[in-house]
């Protein structure tokens, strides 16, 4: 028999991915082990579930099990398993390329990271972490049905050659079907040729795999079955007093890749109307795609054990999507079609008990951990917003769990909403906030002097999905949310008490404001007196009947609004310098002063607030001028 051996090249992605596996200073080899073995039970998984509907492709074996061995001659590690295999075109395609969606942004983000293997991980390219430890690896491989059996091969370098098995080399296959994956171990790699070495590792990591995995010894021994070096059994049917922490930690990496720990970990059994097991997991770290839209639900669905799917759509809700974990149901069928199961109002019922939970596990979180609900909140809260527009059933339950700075605490400790509300003024009947990407500008912004001053608490919102979920959500237990930069609000009548002595005397402005209206009347919807303003002369704000400023900017670029609302000039009447023009604008409107410095009041309003200048040239040439004055 002849065969031909195609030697073909690594796309450029994997070519990229490798030499940060082979570069990358790092000293946990221990990843491999668990990638391949991740990879094999995910194998007999697939396996598993597509013999229900053709028996005949397990007919050599029923059992499934994984085998390691270690050859000391030949310096080898080989990890077999007699899962779904893969065939030429699986095999070119698995292992030559990247398929997922956000490779570009991922290889972005790696040039800056220290420590690249930390994404690589959580990207799932596990298979190329066995280069870290060997200098070549063979793949032996036949889809379970098959005639032909395939060998792939590769020095980790520039690419791979893949050719016809031979008999020979069909053996190493446990079976009629699956892989052999063989590591040339390099020198770095050596300790993977101890067997203590080798078992510690499969312990911390695998343990939890339902799947058996033999170490050096066939898994029949004629003499009856050997023993499995882990205990393979379903963690997430096992009853949590038997699980130590440190098992959950295993199963969490086992199905995140990740390298950081669980934030919340939450195992139940639901039952009643609907019964299901779940184990799912909060992570510490936000996934490095949690806003990359190809991003894929990562929770794991299981029916009665098998299984199905780690995509289902429906399964979770988007804005949860940075939990993971594992569903595993009886009230499923099993011999339906992934497409279908998706449509099953099982799931939907699913989804909502499990959300409940989530939900309510959050907020006790919150209680009895702050710390760590604080870290969950900085990493996952603007995910968590989207629900309030997304999901109503769970509103209420979302803005349990929803954090917001605000001014009472110089926006570096999150309140939530009923804290807000519990320390309302007397006669206040609004939640006032003020929204814009930068925290530092939104707490300098002049729109907010005149709460400050009255004690009113106004909510800092700085992600773009506050935005969003404020055009769906109008109140919170019966309050207002209620824009500082937008629409007359009457500051002075809520809270006539404190600011009586100011000395403000709005009846001299009248022609002024005049003077005003017809100077800006391209740029200005209107001019009047400020009662939010204290300190600063001017600021804009949205009329009533438009869209807050911010968000009317958040959602021209995301060409979700085209109108073009023009602002309000508001005027501080207690400002020396707006007296001073309103005497001017009294005695000499003409004068060139007038419209040189209504001009730079409304550049000044817009500079505040973050706004571009229509030309930034006149405002530098008209600030110089006055300043020149100024100080001759
Ligand atoms: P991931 O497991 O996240 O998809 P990997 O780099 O670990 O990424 O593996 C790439 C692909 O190669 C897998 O998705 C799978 O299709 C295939 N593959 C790897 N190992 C095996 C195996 N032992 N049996 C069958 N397919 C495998
Ligand atoms: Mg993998």
């Amino acid at each position: 028999m002849t065969t031909k051996t195609e030697t073909l090249n690594f796309n450029a992605d994997v070519s990229r991915l490798l030499d940060i596996v082979a570069n990358a200073l790092y000293t946990n080899h221990d990843v491999f082990l668990r990638e391949l073995i991740s990879n094999a039970a995910d194998a007999c998984d697939r396996l598993r579930y597509d013999a229900i509907a053709k028996p005949d492709l397990t007919k050599d074996n029923p059992d499934f099990r994984i085998h390691i061995y270690k050859e000391e001659n030949t310096r080898t590690l080989t990890v077999i398993d007699n899962g779904i295999g893969m065939n030429h075109d699986e095999l070119v395609e698995n292992l030559g390329t990247i398929a997922k969606s956000g490779t570009a942004a991922l290889m972005e983000q790696m040039k800056d990271e220290k420590d690249p293997l930390k994404l690589i991980g959580q990207f799932g390219v596990g298979f190329y972490a066995s280069y870290m430890v060997a200098d070549k690896v063979t793949v032996v491989s036949r889809k379970a049905g098959d005639k032909q059996a395939w060998v792939w091969e590769s020095d980790g370098r520039t690419g791979f050659t893949i050719r016809e098995a031979t008999k020979d080399e069909t053996k190493t296959l446990d079976g009629e079907r699956g892989t052999a994956i063989t590591l040339h171990i390099k020198d770095e790699g050596c300790e993977f040729l101890i067997d203590e070495k080798v078992k510690q590792t499969i312990e911390t990591y695998s343990d939890h795999i339902d799947i058996k995995i033999f170490q050096n010894t066939p898994a029949d021994t004629g003499k009856g079955e050997g023993k499995p070096i882990n205990s393979a059994s379903a963690i997430w049917m096992r009853s949590k007093n038997e699980i130590t922490p440190e098992q959950y930690t295993e199963f969490y990496k086992h199905i995140s890749h990740g390298f950081d720990e669980p934030l919340m970990t939450s195992h139940w059994r639901a039952e009643g109307k609907i019964e299901f097991n779940a184990l799912l997991f909060i992570p510490t770290m936000r996934p490095w795609d949690l806003y990359d839209p190809g991003r894929k639900n990562t929770m794991r669905l299981y029916v009665r054990r098998v299984f199905i799917s780690d995509d289902l759509e429906g399964l979770t809700y988007p804005w949860l999507r940075f939990v993971r974990g594992v569903i595993d149901s009886a009230d499923l069928p099993l011999n339906i079609s992934r497409e279908s199961l998706q449509f099953n109002p099982v799931i939907n019922k699913i989804r909502s008990s499990m959300t409940r939970r989530i939900l309510s596990d959050l907020d006790k979180l919150s209680r009895d951990d702050p710390p760590a609900f604080f870290t969950f909140w900085g990493q996952f809260g603007p995910a968590i917003k989207e629900g309030l527009y997304d999901a109503a059933e769970h509103r209420e339950a979302l803005f349990k769990i929803c954090r917001f700075f605000s001014t009472h605490d110089e926006g570096d400790k999150f309140v939530s909403l009923e804290n807000y509300v519990s320390r309302m003024k007397e006669d206040q009947k609004d939640i006032y906030y003020i929204s814009g990407e930068n925290m530092n500008m939104l707490k300098n912004s002049p729109q907010i002097e005149g709460f400050k001053s009255r004690g009113l608490e106004v909510l800092f919102l700085t992600d773009t999905i506050d935005d969003f979920w404020l055009q769906q959500v109008h109140d919170f237990q019966g309050k207002t949310f209620k824009s500082v930069t937008k629409g007359d609000i009457d500051l002075a009548d809520d809270q006539a008490d404190e600011n009586e002595e100011k000395d403000t005397d709005d009846s001299n402005c009248g022609k002024l404001i005049e003077e005003l209206k017809t100077l800006l009347r391209e740029d200005i919807e209107d001019v009047r007196i400020s009662k939010r303003l204290t300190d600063s002369p001017v600021c804009l704000v949205a009329p009533e009947s438009g869209v807050d400023m911010h968000m009317e900017r958040v959602l021209k670029v995301h060409q979700k609004y085209q109108g073009n609302i023009k602002p309000v000039l508001e005027i501080n009447t207690g400002h020396m310098l707006i007296k001073k023009l309103a005497e001017l604008a009294e005695k000499d409107p003409a004068n060139d002063d007038m419209k040189e410095a209504g001009l730079l009041l409304l550049d000044q309003a817009r500079i505040i607030q973050g706004q571009p200048l229509s030309n930034p040239a006149a405002f530098a040439q008209r600030m110089a001028s006055f300043m020149e004055r100024g100080l001759g």
